[in-house]
């Protein structure tokens, strides 16, 4: 009997098959991540994946009966996949719960203007980042623009060109560099540099930026007031490391996760004892309000609308208790010890890079304020199927007591009497532009959230 708690490592734990399956599974998240960068392009993918696999629109569906695959979206930023189980949907479902928005520059509604010939676009930032982080890198930009006469989509990636944020030389920066990390690089300083040539000295350089947004893309200034542009790093992911063990990339929080959920569903039995579910919601990094959040009763009426189709009446009790009686993961990212900043962790009890996928009991911040605190039993049940199923796991708290805080989507469906735990993928540097994760504890995230929604049974 093993007396000791001793973590394992994944590629200290797999064979050589495996470990090439990890990498090959990487690649493909690899190449998600890179096309995924907003969350309506998230949905876009994650829908024609879906449909590849034989997903039918919810809303056209007649009947549900089990192994039914569908997926129904909600305004282009919150996407619903669900496989039916073989018991009734009232009886309980296990939910997949992750987030696809990412924090990022937003534009603001006015933003292009132009100083001393050079063009800009002010931003207003969108979740909690370290302003400094987002100067002098090459940044990408996507909108959506309502104009008079219709939509017109933007999409820059920033290959071809970009755009960036300028910072001080350090040979002028003495009294920035005396400032504190949050005030060296305010909010109102994170502008876009957007142009810099005027063709005559008649014309200003913000008319010239104007003639070429008309010419190219049919709009007007005053659309970008009824428009939506993201900002976001314009860094392809890349393997990091010697032994390319790890991705680096933008927007790992948390679409890591969001993929590895989409990955499970779409390989969980194609007859689950439990309908399965997974939710990609919106908004998670300012509060997750919003219609699109997951504060927002879709995931329940959606839930609502199933029982009514698979079991031609509806009332209100039907759907408590089949929430009553689910399971979900609340999938999001984790803090990684970092030997390089040590003092913020407390090491017997923090999330380690390569140690797979990652319990959170707790999130939350100081006395684990606004944190799920799930229980022991759930953790139990939790920790029982993922060492049945062979999959190297390991828990987690986000930092030292008092040392900070942060939360996830888990206590807003906790708080509809479902029950949740806390797991995901840890991560270097998150929030930043270019975030860090192990290859080995995103593909044992997959293999976890497989066998819940295959062994979490009523
Ligand atoms: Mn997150
Ligand atoms: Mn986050």
């Amino acid at each position: 009997m093993e007396l000791e708690y001793k973590p394992k490592y994944v590629f200290e734990a797999v064979d050589d098959k495996e470990a090439d399956e990890i990498y090959r599974f990487c690649e493909q998240y690899k190449t998600f991540l890179n096309y995924s960068v907003t969350e309506r392009r998230c949905i876009k993918k994650g829908v024609e994946m879906a449909k590849e696999r034989g997903f039918k629109p919810f809303d056209e569906m007649k009947t549900l009966k089990s192994g039914d695959k569908v997926y129904a979206i909600n305004r282009a930023k919150n996407l619903i996949l669900a496989v039916i189980g073989k018991q009734p949907i009232e009886n309980g479902v296990n939910i997949l719960g992750s987030h696809i928005d990412s924090p990022r520059l937003d534009l603001k509604p006015m933003p292009l203007y132009d100083d001393s010939k050079i063009a800009y676009l002010k931003t207003h930032y969108y979740g909690g980042i370290k302003k400094y982080q987002w100067t002098t890198i090459p940044m990408a930009l996507y909108g959506k623009v309502v104009t008079k006469s219709g939509e017109v989509d933007i999409e820059i990636d920033g290959e071809d060109y970009a755009f960036v944020i300028s910072d001080l030389l350090p040979h002028l920066a003495s009294e920035q560099m005396k400032k504190t990390m949050t005030e060296g690089v305010s909010g109102e300083q994170l502008n876009l540099i957007a142009g810099s040539r005027t063709n005559n000295e008649e014309e200003s350089i913000k008319e010239n930026i104007l003639k070429l947004l008309n010419e190219k893309y049919g709009i007007v200034e005053e659309d970008f007031i009824s428009s939506e542009f993201e900002a976001v790093p314009a860094m392809k992911t890349r393997d990091i490391g010697f032994d390319r063990s790890m991705v680096g990339g933008y927007g790992q929080d948390d679409r890591v996760c969001a993929y590895a959920c989409m990955q499970a569903i779409f390989d969980c039995d194609p007859e689950p004892e439990m309908t399965a579910i997974c939710v990609w919601a919106d908004k998670e990094e300012i509060g997750s309000m919003g219609n699109t959040g997951m504060q927002s009763k879709y995931t329940e009426n959606t839930i609502a609308e199933m029982i009514e189709l698979q079991s031609g009446s509806y009332n209100d009790l039907k759907l408590r208790r089949c929430i009553s009686n689910s399971y979900c993961i609340s999938s999001d990212v984790a803090a990684a010890f970092d030997p390089s900043f040590a003092s913020v962790f407390e090491k017997g009890n923090a999330a380690f890079l390569g140690r797979g996928v990652v319990i959170e009991k707790y999130v939350g911040a100081r006395g684990k304020s606004g944190s799920n605190d799930s229980s022991a039993e759930l953790i139990g049940k939790m920790r029982h199927v993922l060492n049945e199923n062979e999959i190297v796991w390991q828990f987690g708290e986000l930092g030292k007591v008092d040392g900070g805080g942060g939360g996830t989507i888990s206590q807003y469906v906790a708080n509809l009497n479902c029950n949740v735990i806390d797991s995901g993928v840890a991560l270097l540097s998150m929030h930043a532009p270019f975030e860090v994760a192990s290859k080995g504890d995103i593909y044992m995230a997959y293999k976890g959230y497989k066998a819940f929604l295959n062994k979490f049974v009523k």
